[in-house]
């Protein structure tokens, strides 16, 4: 699936959260995980930079996505900072940046948060954490097992079995950036969880002219 992509902001401030008109899917994972890498293989195009771009790595980033023949953009993907490994558990609840908090808790058009984890490596406290608290703030979420292509079909299956046995309640898919295996399978996904979460009042549609 082809598709046509803008960045329209990066926000590290609730009050500047653009009007929650369209349904929105958000990216999260350890650094390193491979997050940037999966949105630029959705998208198409290398729009989300590497998480060492200056000034974006510690804020949310909003894409508009269009589809090609159609005139005005029908969701947004939101890039959310990497979280880091050390003391992981509060980073991610009570220490969770300001702005990301409300974001997870309250954002009314956030359809799907996409929990990325590196198939390559064991189960983390990290990741566990957070689908714990995606999972409290009852936001539906599918997991991602970045890098599958580092793997032989045998080890990523036993992979995914692991990761379905620490986190049985989700969906798990595997992707690679690398060769684009499990892109069109991650877009079906997407597309189903926010088909029935289309925008609520036309006339506040952002302009998407300049897409
Ligand atoms: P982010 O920090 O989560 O945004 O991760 P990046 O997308 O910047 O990727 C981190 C590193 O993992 C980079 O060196 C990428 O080249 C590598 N990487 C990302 N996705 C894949 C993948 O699907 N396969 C392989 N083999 N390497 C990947």
């Amino acid at each position: 699936m082809r598709v046509l992509a803008r960045f329209m902001m990066s926000v590290s401030d609730p009050s500047q959260f653009p009007a929650p008109v369209l349904p929105e899917v958000a990216f999260l994972g350890r650094s390193n995980v491979g997050k940037s890498s999966v949105i630029n293989s959705l998208l198409g195009s290398k729009i989300a930079k590497t998480s060492s771009t200056p000034g974006r790595t510690r804020s949310i980033n909003f894409f508009e996505v269009r589809w090609p023949g159609k005139p005005e953009a029908e969701l947004i993907f939101t890039d959310l900072p990497g979280y880091g490994y050390a003391k992981i558990s509060r980073e991610i609840s009570q220490q969770w940046p300001s702005f990301i908090d409300p974001y997870l808790k309250e954002r009314p058009c956030l359809a799907l948060c996409v929990a990325l984890i590196d198939v390559n490596v064991p189960p983390q406290p990290a990741d566990r954490a957070l689908l714990d608290f995606l999972a409290e703030v009852g936001r539906p979420t599918l997991i991602v097992g970045t890098k599958s292509d580092k793997l032989s079909s045998n080890q990523l299956r036993n992979a995914l079995q692991t990761l379905a046995r620490e986190y049985p309640q989700s969906q798990i898919l595997p992707f690679s950036a690398k060769t684009g295996a499990g892109r069109q399978e991650l877009w079906q996904e997407i597309r189903n969880r926010t088909s029935d979460v289309g925008p609520q009042t036309s006339d506040l549609r952002p302009q998407t002219s300049d897409l």
